[in-house]
């Protein structure tokens, strides 16, 4: 094997390539470039494949959580829950509408937060709770809701690494009261650029929504109700994400073999191994192993061309943007930062390339057992 990439954007290009290059070609014949015709026929196939009635593409991932957040009355003097192990982006987006995050460790099995430990971060400023469904593991929304009702409060998911994620075969999205998206090139449904949506059940939360994501206009043009911003889908990428969506539940397959053909040959060696529970449909944007030795295997890895990285080395609570907040200890969300490692894991990776990972693994592990004994 010569080199081993973390993900192939240009495998999975070239394997829709007529499809995609013509889709691109409609977009440009017609100048649909922001918003309009192909961004609607998008949240029209992404609200049928999520059965939600309300999809509003957006610029970004990020976008979608901030809006959404405003467009739930969120402001300055609220307080919202986020997981202590995500992407910074849960978190920048409740700063950036004047709110404050509370952080709340993650649970040791999931990496999804715990609510465990939701009720004693509750006060009476908080608004939201942003469940984070991390490396494509659904958190624990029957449990999470119910303590949101129990509270009187909203509940927004942040879907960006688990499109098609289900429990009990209901979707990740479908829980709370909207869910985030992000479609970033190497999330499992990935644009050429940047794009987002928002999608909810509610009929009111999606009309403020898009009433934001462009400068509060709900409807009519040069109808502004109030200020917003501009946050919108270009045709471009939507026209690339309707052709990208009809592939995903067989891409989400193929992530989902991988990732078993990894659990079963890692299977017996000192390593932690993602674990997916009952019910569960883990979709591995991330397939993350815990190991004391990852030091070790980071640098045999790097040698044999393996690409491999951290989700993520640090908690967020320890960053410099939140020294800030009162501390305490995030135990499961540090132990993470400092044990896990990420695999290449793509859709059109090869049995031969998932073997080859596994023996380096094994190799490097035997390799640093034997320096240490
Ligand atoms: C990627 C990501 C986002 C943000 O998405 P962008 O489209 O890059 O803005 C938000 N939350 C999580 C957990 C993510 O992984």
């Amino acid at each position: 094997m010569n080199k081993i990439p973390f993900v192939d954007l240009t495998a999975q290009y070239q394997s829709i390539k007529s499809e995609i290059d013509e889709a691109i070609a409609e977009v440009i014949a017609e100048t649909a470039f922001i918003s309009g015709k192909y961004a609607r026929q998008f949240e029209a196939d992404f609200a049928a494949y999520l059965g939600t009635s309300h999809v509003i593409a957006c610029a970004n991932g990020t976008d979608s959580l901030e809006i959404l957040l405003q467009a739930m009355g969120v402001s300055q003097g609220d307080e919202v829950i986020v997981p202590a192990m995500t992407w910074i982006s849960t978190s920048e987006a409740v700063s950036s509408v004047g709110a404050t995050p509370v952080f709340v460790d993650v649970d040791p099995q999931t990496y999804t937060l715990n609510p465990d430990l939701l009720e004693a971060a509750i006060t009476e400023k908080t608004r939201v709770i942003i469940p984070v469904h991390l490396y494509g593991h659904p958190a624990d929304m029957p449990r999470i809701m119910e303590i949101a009702r129990r509270h009187d409060l909203k509940v927004l998911e942040d879907c960006a690494q688990a499109h098609g994620a289900s429990i009990d075969g209901k979707l990740v999205g479908s829980w709370g009261d909207a869910a985030s998206w992000s479609f970033y090139p190497g999330k499992n449904l990935g644009a050429y650029g940047d794009a987002g949506a928002m999608s909810t059940a509610s009929e009111e939360l999606a009309i403020m929504a898009r009433s934001i994501a462009n400068h509060g206009q709900p409807g009519k043009k040069h109808h502004h109700v109030r200020e917003g911003r501009n946050s919108r889908m270009d045709g471009l990428q939507a026209a690339i994400l309707s052709v990208k969506l009809k592939h995903l539940p067989r891409w989400t397959e193929q992530r989902i073999h991988w990732a078993q053909r990894y659990s079963e040959q890692l299977a017996g060696l000192p390593v932690d191994l993602p674990s997916v529970g009952q019910g569960i449909k883990h979709v591995f944007h991330v397939y993350a192993l815990h190991s004391s030795q990852r030091g070790d295997m980071q640098a045999h890895l790097s040698s044999r061309n393996i690409a491999h990285s951290v989700h993520y080395p640090t908690p967020l609570p320890a960053m410099p943007p939140y020294q800030h907040l009162p501390t305490q200890p995030f135990p499961v969300a540090q132990k993470i930062s400092d044990q896990s490692l990420s695999l290449p894991l793509y859709p059109e990776m090869t049995e031969e390339m998932i073997q080859y990972v596994c023996e380096q693994i094994r190799l490097s592990l035997s390799l640093s057992e034997s320096k240490s004994s």
